[in-house]
């Protein structure tokens, strides 16, 4: 395969023309990716990689039908939402028919950012009340006000000032929160966790004001890949709402079948939130995403006299994209096959657990799954290094992976949804080699991370 520029050029270009904060995963020696298709991703050498965590390309890259349904759509009409067409209408009410009921108006923006956005701008003009409460280590967005509501994004910022309306509860985590299994049962440690809130709300009160919004993830991903207790929302929900908040699940990452369970990852917890925001699988790479709330907390902008226009919004190529994608999600049984093979996946870590001292935590739910890398089990200390070396000992051997987390120390698999329980044996059998050899890999990488900081500086 050939590309215009060599990779050593596109890095220069990037390197004068990008900000350095615009990072790239493995900073070291990047990839340059050329090409990809279904859960495989290939360089500027045809070299393939085994894709784990593209969570955007969700039904597979470039999947066939939702390239051409996006193309054919480019060269038919893509122009703005204020003239009628029917791909808007049709997607607004296809994702509407997989949400409960009232959750039946739909606001197509274009990133996951705008859509959690325009959520706290609604619960604002609709409640009257501007705290907004969230889970500690969260990311919910790159705008002023979702980085204001993302920990992830300040927590470790010398200067930043939390803001005043932002309220931030611990995160419900079993293995390394407040509260912990297996001291706590699943269902005691979503009462504790929900306290917490309580806690938070009832301060809010308590000093005269209402919560204007408690936004969370339905399971948290770059805050670790941490699943929330059973019965965790019910009564954070109803804390949030008894003082006349709103409640939304940010399902950017967790939504669209992922989870195998469930289409959405809050009807695991048998709620019913006043927005879900949806973004990054919904277009399979094309820029859509959307805020779905219900007719009546949708109808302050129009009481108010406001004018929601959006220039990309809902245009008819990103829903002829998103069409595409809930298609094949349901022609192909995604779902069911990320439950089938997330469960195969759970098991195969389990196991590789059991061999390895340096797995202190493994977890899942369908294809949404981490692994806690620590050096010692028992006192459950994170591992970042180790951790790092294992995804860097990974992307030797063409398996692409992640770390994320509060300690950095979690690898995060989140791949396309059409990954095979043949593609999960082939990373287990090789992370099992990489954890064997972690102390050799350890002093190869090492040696090769101080070789390119050389070339880097020169
Ligand atoms: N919410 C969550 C949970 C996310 O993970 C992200 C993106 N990582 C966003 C919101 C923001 O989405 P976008 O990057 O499309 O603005």
């Amino acid at each position: 395969e050939t590309t215009a520029l060599t990779k050593a050029d596109t890095l220069a270009l990037r390197n004068k023309h990008i900000s350095n904060s615009c990072t790239v995963f493995f900073h070291e020696n990047p990839l340059k990716i050329v090409r990809a298709q279904r859960q495989y991703m290939y360089d500027e050498n045809g070299i393939e990689y085994l894709d784990c965590i593209n969570n955007v390309a969700h039904v597979g890259h470039c999947h066939p039908k939702v390239v051409a349904a996006a193309a054919n759509q480019l060269a038919q009409q893509c122009t703005n939402s204020r003239f009628l067409h029917d791909n808007m209408v049709l997607c607004a009410q296809k994702i509407a028919s997989t949400m409960p009921e009232q959750l039946s108006v739909v606001f197509f923006v274009n990133s996951g950012s705008e859509a959690n956005d325009l959520a706290i701008r609604l619960s604002r003009h609709y409640t009257g009340h501007k705290d907004v409460v969230i889970l500690d280590h969260a990311y919910h967005g790159t705008t002023i006000t979702t980085t204001d509501i993302s920990p992830h994004k300040w927590h470790h910022l010398k200067d930043y000032k939390q803001k005043k309306w932002v309220h931030v509860a611990p995160q419900p985590d079993a293995y390394r929160g407040m509260f912990r299994s297996p001291e706590h049962t699943d269902a005691d440690l979503g009462r504790l966790y929900a306290g917490e809130v309580e806690k938070i709300t009832d301060r809010i009160a308590k000093e005269g004001r209402g919560v204007g919004l408690f936004l969370a993830e339905s399971l948290q991903s770059c805050a670790g890949q941490v699943f929330l207790p059973e019965g965790y929302l019910k009564p954070v929900y109803e804390a949030v709402r008894s003082t006349g908040g709103l409640c939304l699940a940010d399902e950017v990452q967790t939504g669209f079948g992922r989870i195998g369970t469930h289409y959405w990852a809050f009807q695991e917890q048998g709620v019913i939130p006043d927005f879900v925001t949806i973004g990054k699988s919904m277009g399979n790479g094309f820029p859509v995403a959307a805020l779905v709330t219900t007719p009546e907390i949708a109808g302050t902008f129009v009481k108010m006299g406001i004018e929601y226009f959006n220039s990309y919004g809902g245009n008819a190529a990103s829903c002829a994209a998103t069409l595409a994608v809930m298609q094949v999600i349901e022609d192909e049984q995604l779902q069911n096959h990320a439950k089938r093979v997330g469960d195969y996946f759970l098991t195969g870590l389990i196991a590789l657990q059991k061999k390895h001292r340096q797995i202190g935590d493994v977890r899942g739910k369908g294809l949404f799954l981490g692994i806690e890398i620590v050096s010692d089990r028992v006192k459950r200390i994170p591992d970042a290094c180790t951790a790092h070396l294992i995804i860097m000992a990974m992307r030797a051997r063409n398996v692409i992976l992640s770390v994320e987390g509060p300690a950095d120390n979690v690898v995060k698999i989140k791949p396309p949804m059409c990954f095979t329980t043949a593609n999960v044996d082939l990373l287990l059998g090789i992370m099992d080699e990489c954890l064997s050899s972690a102390g050799e890999a350890a002093v190869a990488i090492e040696s090769a991370i101080e070789r390119d900081h050389v070339l880097n500086e020169e």
